[in-house]
């Protein structure tokens, strides 16, 4: 995964960068799990939504 480095953020493990949907070609954010073994990855359309979820991320434990 390739984030841009413009208003990139971590929060925990997880990384919230600029993002455009590839389904839908809608400017959002995406949020990502940085940690090995998880793989969690979501966008949302607004950066208070991917920082919410971020913050709320829980790691799978397997
Ligand atoms: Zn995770």
């Amino acid at each position: 995964m390739v984030f841009k480095t413009w208003r990139r953020r971590r929060i925990g493990p997880v990384e919230v960068a600029p993002n455009t949907d590839r389904r839908t070609r809608r400017n959002g954010y995406l949020a990502a799990c940085t940690r090995d073994g998880c793989g969690w990855s979501a966008h949302y359309t607004t950066e208070e939504a991917a920082e919410l979820a971020s913050t709320a991320h829980r790691c799978n434990p397997t």
